[in-house]
């Protein structure tokens, strides 16, 4: 999608519109200096909004990661169902079994035990992060498709970033094929394409999630759980409890202060107490430092990469504060069933597991397939454009007159040429579509393979309706309307040509007031509205040019018809005739590059007017004397177009 019609942030929130509607959640953006992250809003719940979220989109922007690739990476965290919620739960439970397992972990202080718990969850945690961004990133490529490129070369850009201060931080060596230690810093490798940086098994994990649900994602992390253990024991092999020994030594600190204090010591004693307290203070902060050393070594992996692929932890529900008991229970149980599903696969092997990653992906087509049809579902062509252009809804008050005589020759015409040209594909036979050839020949089938490679190409014409004051009064509206009447009855049978049109004018506001034409069944839509007097030419071009190119087939005609010079208004104030004359001559320029074939046929019938046009439009103006005449044109392109696509 160009961006060239809308601010950034307008075009952000354009985008975090359309997942509000799909997902039924508020999304409010911020632009705020730090990361960029998703979390959830809450100021929004203390107001009795649930489901709200904030995405900060950081400014100045992260290194490596424009921000358009950022707002598309947070909005998918919010597109796609994820376990995350309970992750916490799971690593917990994780964590716990892992402490229990390793000897010379046992008898930890409480203290110890608890802070070595934390940064295990870490551990876990920042794999799992790595692996989920991949997975919804692979989806999101799939539903907005130039998302694909914009993902990857983020990812390479991140890619040489981490492999510069992995070398800097000794975690690799300058060699093509070191590899990290840290299953975290493999996985990363892995998916910012750094193969030769990443071990297999990573790699793997990272292939088998993409395009995945996210069942793929407690899988991938399962299969990852061995190597990040292992990682962990190795990390932890001359783990020593230093707090329970510096509290010892605190012990003896203490009671020599006591001792110290004691209205019974004389000063000699009081002298070798004072050295007491300061050797065992002296050893207390040593082994406490020492303690506090030894965990942020252990921490260092997670905390390295979370620059990498942020936490995601704020996206997990455990602020339980306002929360009712029902939803404490619920949160519970689902957590239960998480760790109950992890130690279900934790039994199977390494292939079954791959097995079930396969799955998976197919469980994540779906998703894909239902996303889009959701997105299409609720996305009205007007979810991509500025604020100031509405949909409105037009009403005409007769019914249209369909011209029975041109239809019927139209619709004849068509037919013939449609026969002609399936003759011409059994004569010559030259129009093969390779892939259903192939295809025949692996399974030895004969299907016919000449399908209409062309047919399927299609066309689509778009007429643009100057829905003005004088359109309406003149009647020329309802004609328009008779003459697309007349264009869906004659192509009825036509497949491969899509007829659609639109409806506009503007208000003194400056808002643009459109209505879309997708079949016969808008018909009655095409009238005018009182509000809406003006002429927005320009406007009407660019929206015209942008809903042309939403549509399928490779030739894409518009045909705007108008009875007036561009007269505009923004904030009750008329914009000069020769300052829109100007913006309409950009804003024709500005069309054609995003939608090449454009006319504009002018019915004013009056030489002054037809001349201004004629300096906007040029060679592509068509002046003739009335709404009939104009009609007649269009017929004949239409009927032009049907044989263009059909030759
Ligand atoms: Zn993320």
């Amino acid at each position: 999608m160009k961006t060239e019609y809308l601010s950034h942030q307008e075009y952000f929130k354009k985008r975090a519109n359309i997942i509000e509607d799909v997902k039924n959640m508020k999304i409010d953006l911020t632009y705020q200096q730090g990361t960029n992250y998703v979390c959830p809003n809450t100021r929004k719940k203390e107001s009795g909004i649930t489901n709200a979220y904030v995405i900060n989109i950081c400014k100045p922007m992260e290194k490596g990661i424009d921000r358009k690739t950022a707002l598309y990476h947070e909005l998918s965290h919010l597109m796609w169902d994820s376990f995350v919620p309970n992750l916490n739960g799971l690593a917990r439970a994780w964590a716990e079994d892992f402490i229990s397992r390793q000897p010379q972990l046992d008898n930890l202080c409480d203290v110890t035990r608890n802070k070595l718990k934390e940064n295990i969850v870490g551990e876990y945690r920042i794999n799992f992060n790595v692996i989920e961004d991949q997975r919804i990133e692979s989806l999101t490529k799939n539903v907005w498709l130039g998302t694909g490129v914009m993902f990857d070369k983020t990812r390479d850009k991140l890619g040489i970033r981490l492999v510069d201060d992995l070398i800097s931080r000794k975690e690799l060596t300058n060699t093509k094929t070191s590899k990290p230690k840290a299953p975290c810093d493999n996985l990363l490798m892995a998916r910012f394409n750094q193969p030769d940086h990443s071990e297999n098994w990573s790699k793997e994990i990272m292939e088998d999630v993409n395009e995945s649900d996210f069942n793929g994602s407690l899988v991938a992390l399962v299969r990852a759980r061995k190597y990040i253990d292992k990682y962990m024991e190795d990390n932890l092999k001359d783990f020593q409890d230093k707090h329970k020994e510096s509290m010892k030594h605190h012990i003896e600190y203490e009671k020599a202060q006591e001792a110290f204090y004691n209205p019974d010591t004389n000063d000699l004693e009081k002298e070798a107490y004072e050295e007491t307290k300061q050797t065992e203070f002296r050893k207390y902060s040593k082994l406490k430092e020492e303690q506090e050393e030894q965990h942020s070594k252990f921490k260092s992996s997670a905390k390295r990469a979370s620059h990498y692929s942020h936490d995601h932890d704020s996206l997990s529900s455990e602020e339980f504060e306002d929360s009712t008991q029902s939803e404490i229970d619920e949160h519970e149980e689902e957590t239960n069933e998480l760790v109950a599903q992890a130690s279900e696969l934790e039994e199977k092997s390494e292939e079954e597991l791959k097995v079930l990653s396969r799955e998976h992906k197919e469980d994540g087509k779906q998703e894909v397939v239902d996303m889009k049809a959701t997105i299409e579902a609720v996305g009205k062509v007007g979810n991509m454009l500025p604020s100031h252009i509405k949909m409105i809804d037009r009403q005409s008050f007769t019914n249209a007159k369909i011209d029975h005589k041109t239809a019927t020759i139209l619709s004849k015409t068509f037919q013939k040429m449609a026969e002609q040209y399936v003759d011409n594909l059994d004569d010559t036979g030259s129009e093969v579509d390779i892939d259903s050839y192939i295809m025949n020949k692996i399974k030895g089938i004969n299907d016919p393979c000449l399908v209409s490679e062309k047919l399927g190409q299609g066309a689509t014409v778009l007429v643009s309706i100057d829905g003005s004051g004088s359109m309406g009064h003149s009647g020329d509206l309802d004609r328009a309307r008779d003459l697309l009447a007349t264009l869906y009855k004659a192509s009825e049978k036509v497949k491969n040509i899509k007829l659609i049109a639109n409806v506009w004018s503007s208000n003194y506001a400056g808002d643009v007031g459109v209505t879309i034409i997708n079949s016969a069944d808008d018909l009655d839509k095409i009238g005018d509205d009182d509000s809406y007097m003006f002429t927005p030419t320009h406007e009407a071009l660019i929206f015209s040019a942008k809903q042309l190119r939403g549509q399928d087939g490779r030739k894409k005609l518009m045909i705007m018809i108008t009875d007036g010079v561009p007269q505009y208004y923004k904030n009750n104030y008329e914009i000069p005739n020769g300052t829109l004359h100007k913006m309409t001559k950009t804003a024709l320029k500005k069309s054609l590059r995003i939608s090449p074939r454009i006319m504009c046929i002018d019915i004013t019938n009056h030489w002054k007017y037809s001349e201004l046009l004629r300096d906007i439009f040029g060679k592509r103006l068509i002046s003739v004397d009335d709404m009939d005449s104009a009609s007649k044109f269009v017929i004949k392109q239409f009927r032009n177009m049907v044989s263009e696509v059909m030759r």
